[in-house]
């Protein structure tokens, strides 16, 4: 029988969490509700030198702004508790020292100047050095004495780490749900650090003993932890546990060129590579695509989509529609390539999609801002003229200003094609039709200057454009009758005169 779906996003709390490692916790959290499963969040942070303070809140918080929560996580339903790994510190010795009394680990007495100095040697002969079977006979190690000698240096108070002893010449028959079947040579292992003599785990032990503690079905998690995964079936195999499954999701690569997206492609091409900003220790800070403006299912549409894809043409979903749909078997080997401007056309998508009432509170508080006084209902109308023409709610402003304040300026292409000699007479006239019309609505004057036009038997590419361009400055916007209504009846008509009297 198969086992209750339990799947992890393990991040280490470094810095802020890399648009990679959300795609990696989307495929985890997708797989864990398709599966009717549990998704949780184990903070690896065994490493001290790397800690950041701040980097884990940055996590919780961005799973959360992406409508991505953790089932199961620190101080959520803590059913395998704790999930900080540095909380865990005790619990991994007794599992170091279950290898050692198997035979499957060791201890190493090896200095870091030592294993330099041996490094340099083999570097200058071109070789390069890995401690492993060929070489641990010779190195400084319990292997080569009694274990009571390595009980004294020990109490000795010797610096030591534990390793694997990994076995020799045997074939690893792998399987990544992924990339599907593998070979793979223990030879080619080098003995890896499980535990250090400060007493805490490296990566490797303390992954292996959580992910079989907290019953963990399926490792899903970035291409890079592939070269890792031989040691981790056999520490299982060590350690007489069942494995979970493994998944290794492809890379994201940068828009051009070769290699993986990094934050220096973000900031050369101008686009976030975190979900939320990030400050950074030297006081600067790194942008995110929530202060960007980004909208959070929008990202998780575009980062479902990158090395994934349900095999039709489909391109926008929600999360349950991605939950339904979603399938690690068809999740690509190959890298997918980062697009920046696909990353907006989401956003565009989904923006259209928005509440206007709530984005034209949005721009209210601009408008405050500005000292313009409009009544909300208007607003609202108005954002729903011009937002097809945005992506984020920051451009709404610019696209819509002339309906608050008059054009300073008239477009100078626009107005030496379409200002004629005649046309301020024209225009003069269409202002006291204007006047003398009471009924303001959009409908209305349309039809009455429309029937001005068509009694005077002029053209309207003679009206309509110049028209525009006293009331927009250009020859820009939404159904110009539209903007008359909404500018209301003195602005237009001063509008109108002011192109005339300066055009
Ligand atoms: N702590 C590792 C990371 O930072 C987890 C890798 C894994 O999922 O096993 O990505």
């Amino acid at each position: 029988m198969s086992r209750p779906v339990r799947v992890r996003f393990a991040p280490s709390p470094t810095g802020p969490l890399h648009i990679g490692g959300v795609r990696t916790a989307l495929f985890n959290y997708l797989f864990a509700k398709k599966h009717g499963g549990t998704f949780y969040l184990r903070v690896e942070d065994t490493d001290q030198n790397r800690f950041v303070p701040g980097a884990e809140e940055y996590i919780v918080e961005a799973l959360n702004w992406l409508g991505i929560p953790f089932d199961e996580g620190v101080g959520k339903n803590e059913k395998f508790g704790p999930y900080r790994q540095s909380e865990r510190k005790e619990m991994y010795q007794q599992y170091a020292q279950q290898l050692i009394d198997s035979g499957w680990a060791y201890y190493a007495f090896d200095t870091a100047e030592a294993l330099d100095e041996l490094r340099k040697q083999l570097e200058a002969e071109g070789k390069t050095f890995i401690y492993n079977h060929a070489n641990r006979g010779t190195l400084d190690n319990s292997l080569k004495i009694t274990a009571e000698a390595t009980q004294e240096r020990i109490a000795n108070g010797a610096e030591y780490v534990i390793r694997f002893k990994t076995p020799v010449g045997e074939t690893l028959h792998l399987n990544d749900i992924i990339r599907g079947d593998i070979k793979f040579d223990t030879s080619l292992l080098d003995d890896k650090v499980l535990f250090k003599s400060d007493g805490m785990p490296t990566y490797h032990l303390a992954n292996i003993v959580d992910d079989h503690l907290m019953e963990t079905s399926h490792v899903i998690r970035g291409e890079e932890w592939l070269p890792s995964m031989p040691l981790h079936e056999l520490l299982y195999k060590a350690f007489g546990w069942e494995a979970p499954k493994f998944a290794h999701l492809p890379l994201i690569l940068k828009p051009v060129g070769n290699g993986k997206l990094s934050k220096r492609d973000g900031d050369k091409l101008g686009f976030p590579v975190f979900p939320l900003e990030w400050k950074n220790a030297d006081g600067t800070s790194s942008m995110g695509y929530r202060e960007q403006g980004f909208l959070p299912d929008a990202v998780i549409n575009f980062l479902a989509l990158l090395g994934w894809n349900p095999g039709t043409d489909q391109e926008l979903f929600t999360l349950d529609e991605l939950v339904q749909l979603f399938d690690l078997e068809r999740v690509h080997k190959a890298g997918a390539k980062f697009d920046p401007d696909k990353n907006k056309w989401f956003n565009h998508q989904y923006f259209q999609r928005e509440d206007n009432a709530v984005l034209a509170k949005g721009l209210s508080h601009t408008l405050i801002e500005k000292g313009i006084n409009k009544p909300i209902e208007d607003v609202t109308r108005i954002v729903g003229l011009v937002k097809e023409r945005a992506t984020f709610a920051s451009e709404l402003w610019n696209l819509s200003d002339y309906f608050f304040v008059a054009p300073e300026s008239f477009e100078e292409k626009a107005v030496a094609k379409q200002w004629k000699p005649d046309t301020a007479e024209i225009l003069k006239e269409v202002a006291d039709v204007l006047l003398n019309t009471l009924d303001f609505s959009s409908a209305n004057t349309e039809s009455v200057v429309k029937a001005w036009i068509e009694q005077k038997g002029i053209g309207m590419g003679k009206v309509m454009p110049p028209l525009r361009l006293s009331l927009v400055g250009d020859l820009k916007g939404p159904h110009l009758f539209d903007i008359i209504e909404l500018i209301g009846k003195d602005e237009t008509l001063k509008r109108i005169h002011k192109a005339v009297d300066t055009l």
